[in-house]
């Protein structure tokens, strides 16, 4: 059973998942989309992967059986399980917790050859739109405090199948990096009275670290970038919340997203890459996120490998000006479009 431990120096839960080791971390064979096909996320193997939980799917065709456009099952290597009861322990000098969560796959095409830059724009609206349903039906469970919608693309990202797909993980306790971002955020707010991201879209926009701007949206190289090409993309709107996105915003969200990562597929020979999708915790304090947080994905290209220094200090070292790295990606749009 998986479980949480509290690191008692940073304060920082680990989860210890002894059943993610049976994964199939060695790719070999397993990894070419050619000798993959098809995988267990493929069309017709509905049966390889636990019972959905939720979809898309066209109109008389039953749950775990073809016909889905949008999938999402429990992953199979769960790092936390929905089934255990939420326990907090004092172990001796530590603290731990039950392993109680919601580890799951969202499966973003039926097409085993297709990224998720790659699917026309409606696909990626679903995909958008899974997002945000899991998002809101999740937070109906009191005990879930926090949960992150990522997506790893490509073996040196972490993925472990080239099937397109995005992974759900949503926690009893907020996670230390969000915390960090949710404490200088509130610091901001409380010093000058306004949204730490809505200020920084408002100097972005006239600075030469944009990317591009789609209506309601904006993407940019952020100033202190932490790798080559980082790039976020921020709605225009003040929100704390992704499940409150709207319907116009999944269209130019779909369209900002595609058009920020075809650019970095070309520009950079089809990197593996991260994003994340930085939400405010579901609201079970007074805590007022809706006032000070504002919802973002931040896409990593993963270009660098994180070594000793950046373990060891939390610094980064980025070798690509973000200046140089936003003019780059610009120009790349401007000249395809
Ligand atoms: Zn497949
Ligand atoms: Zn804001
Ligand atoms: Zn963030």
């Amino acid at each position: 059973m998986p479980e949480f431990r509290k690191d008692p120096v940073v304060g920082r839960w680990v989860i210890v998942a002894e059943e993610r080791g049976t994964k199939p971390y060695q790719f070999g064979e397993g990894w070419e989309r050619e000798s993959s096909f098809p995988c267990v996320f493929c069309p017709g193997r509905e049966s390889c992967t636990p019972p959905e939980v939720f979809s898309i799917r066209e109109k008389d065709t039953l749950p775990n059986e073809r016909g889905w456009r949008v999938r999402v099952v429990p992953n199979r290597f769960p790092a936390l399980l929905p089934c255990e009861p939420l326990h907090q322990y004092i172990d001796g000098f530590y603290e731990r917790m039950s392993g109680f969560g919601v580890h799951e796959v969202i499966i973003e095409t039926p097409d085993h050859y297709l990224d998720l830059v790659d699917l026309p724009l409606e696909q990626i609206e679903e995909v958008l739109r899974v997002y945000r349903e899991r998002m809101r039906e999740l937070g109906e469970d009191p005990r879930l405090r926090y949960c992150l919608i990522s997506k790893n693309q490509g073996e040196k990202a972490g993925a472990s199948l080239p099937h397109a797909h995005s992974q759900l993980i949503a926690t009893p306790v907020i996670p230390k990096k969000v915390q960090e971002e949710l404490k200088r955020a509130r610091e901001f707010y409380e010093e000058e009275g306004r949204c730490l991201f809505c200020s920084l879209l408002e100097e972005e926009r006239k600075k030469e670290r944009l990317v591009w701007e789609e209506e309601g949206f904006m993407a940019f190289v952020p100033y202190a970038a932490r790798f080559p090409y980082e790039t976020w993309i921020l709605p225009q709107r003040h929100c704390a919340f992704f499940s409150e996105i709207e319907e116009e915003e999944i269209q130019s969200l779909a369209r900002i997203l595609k058009i920020a990562l075809s650019a970095i597929k070309a520009l950079l020979h089809d990197p593996a890459f991260n994003f994340i999708l930085h939400v405010a915790p579901y609201p079970r304090s007074s805590e007022n996120y809706a006032d000070y947080y504002h919802w973002h994905l931040e896409i990593l290209p993963s270009l660098c490998k994180m070594a000793g220094f950046e373990w060891g200090t939390g610094f980064y070292i980025n070798p690509v000006v973000p200046e140089k790295a936003a003019k780059a990606l610009r120009q790349f749009i401007k000249d395809k479009s």
